[in-house]
C-alpha cells in the first residue's frame, strides 16, 4: 500500500519517509516549521563554525567543500568565500571519462573562472566500472559505490591537507527524509546514513579488487576522522534559502550551464540538475521501478513546499513524467557497462517491486496505486 502526503506527492515508499496523523510527510513539517526557526542564532552558530575552521586549518585554506561543479556546489562556494569570507579549498572527484559530460566539465571550469582553487580526484575508472556494474546487479541501482566516492573523496583531501573543516551542502533528512540520523547542521556522521552505509566499498570487491586499489571510494575510518579532527557541516542547514531552486538561480547569475533536454528524456522537470553526469537518469528510472517514484516526484513536492506550485498541476507532472528515461542514456548505460540491452532490462525488471506495480494485458506496467 502506498500512501501520498496529502501536501506534496511524496509516496510512503520513499525509503524512511514519515507522515503524521494528518497525512503530511516529515519535510513538508519541516519546511513550515523554516518560519519559526532562529536564524539569527543560527548564523552566529555559523560564524563560530568558520573561525573554527581557520584557526584549525594548517594551511592558506579554510575549508574543505566537495564540489560537482553543479549548483549546489557552486552555491556553497560561493557562500563560504563571498557571505562567510574564509577561503574554501573545492575538491572534485571525477567520473570515469564515458561517465563525464561535457557541461560537466564546463561547470568545472566555471569555479575554477570564479576564482576558487579545484583539486581533482579521479579514482581509477577500471575499479569505478567493476563497482558499478557489481551494484547495478545487486541492488538494481549503479549508485552506492558512486556515492561512496564522491563522498570520501573530500574528507581524505581534508585529512591529508590538515584543513578540518568541512562543509556539505543539504542534510537529506531533514529535505527529503531520509535515513541518516542528524536532523542539525552536524555531518560527522553522513557516512552511517542510508547510501553510504559506513562507507566501506568492500561488498563489491569479490576477490578481484584489494582494498589499496579502492582508497578514493573507501571513507575514512571512525578512527582516521578523530586523528584528522574532522568536522563535517552541512551547509545548508544554515540558510533560509538554500534550496534547489535559489542554488539553481545564482549558479546560472555566476556562469553555471544547464541541460538542454526535454522533461520526457530525462524524467525531471528542472535542467540544472546533476549535471556531471548521465547515467543519473537511468538510475532515476530505476528508483522509479522499486519505489514507485522518481525524479519528478522529488522536484514538484519540493516547489509544492517553497508555494512555487499547487498540488494538482504537480500531479499532472508526475504523471507525464516521472521514471522517464530516454533510450539514448541506456544505450550509453549498457556501453559503459558492457551489457547487452536485454540483460540491463533482465535486470532493471527483476526489481521492480511487485508490490506496488502491476502488468497489465499488453505486458507494459502500471503503478498498483493512483496518485491523485
Ligand atoms: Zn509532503
Amino acid at each position: 500500500m502506498i500512501q501520498y502526503c496529502n501536501k506534496c506527492v511524496t509516496p510512503s515508499s520513499r525509503p524512511g519517509l514519515s507522515f503524521n496523523q494528518d497525512g503530511i510527510c516529515l519535510p513538508c513539517i519541516i519546511s513550515v516549521e523554516k518560519d519559526k526557526i532562529d536564524w539569527g542564532s543560527r548564523r552566529k552558530e555559523l560564524n563560530e563554525i568558520a573561525l573554527w575552521g581557520k584557526d584549525n586549518s594548517d594551511s592558506n585554506f579554510d575549508c574543505i567543500i566537495g564540489v560537482s561543479g553543479g549548483k549546489d556546489s557552486t552555491r556553497q562556494a560561493l557562500l563560504a568565500r563571498d557571505d562567510l569570507g574564509i577561503n574554501p579549498l573545492l575538491v572534485s572527484c571525477t567520473y570515469p571519462p564515458e561517465g563525464q559530460s561535457e557541461i560537466g566539465a564546463q561547470n568545472l571550469a566555471n569555479l575554477t573562472n570564479l576564482g576558487f582553487t579545484t583539486i581533482s580526484v579521479g579514482p581509477s575508472p577500471k575499479i569505478w566500472k567493476t563497482m558499478m556494474k557489481r551494484s547495478f546487479i545487486k541492488y538494481g541501482s549503479y549508485g552506492k559505490p558512486t556515492e561512496m566516492a564522491l563522498y570520501a573523496t573530500t574528507p581524505r583531501v581534508a585529512i591529508a591537507y590538515r584543513i578540518p573543516l568541512i562543509f556539505l551542502g543539504e542534510n537529506n533528512v531533514l529535505t527529503y527524509g531520509d535515513v541518516g540520523g542528524s536532523t542539525t547542521g552536524d555531518g560527522n556522521r553522513m557516512k552511517y546514513n542510508n547510501t553510504l552505509s559506513g562507507g566501506n566499498p568492500s561488498e563489491f570487491f569479490k576477490n578481484t579488487i584489494q582494498k589499496s586499489q579502492a582508497i578514493w571510494h573507501s571513507y575514512p575510518s571512525d578512527k582516521e576522522m578523530e586523528l584528522g579532527n574532522l568536522r563535517i557541516v552541512y551547509l545548508g542547514y544554515y540558510y533560509k534559502d538554500f534550496n534547489n531552486k535559489i542554488n539553481a538561480e545564482v549558479a546560472i547569475e555566476n556562469g553555471l550551464h544547464v541541460r538542454n533536454s526535454k522533461p520526457e528524456e530525462i524524467g525531471a522537470i528542472n535542467n540544472f540538475d546533476a549535471l556531471e553526469n548521465d547515467f543519473v537518469h537511468v538510475n532515476q528510472m530505476l528508483k522509479y521501478f522499486k519505489f514507485g517514484f522518481g525524479k519528478t516526484t522529488d522536484e514538484v513536492s519540493e516547489l509544492i513546499r517553497l508555494g512555487e506550485m499547487e498540488r494538482d498541476e504537480a500531479v499532472e507532472l508526475v504523471k507525464k513524467y516521472d521514471g522517464k528515461c530516454s533510450t539514448i542514456y541506456i544505450k550509453k548505460f549498457c556501453e559503459y557497462l558492457e551489457f547487452s540491452e536485454d540483460e540491463f532490462w533482465d535486470v532493471a525488471n527483476s526489481f521492480r517491486n511487485k508490490n506496488i506495480w502491476q502488468k497489465k494485458y499488453n505486458g507494459s506496467w502500471e503503478l498498483k496505486y493512483k496518485l491523485v
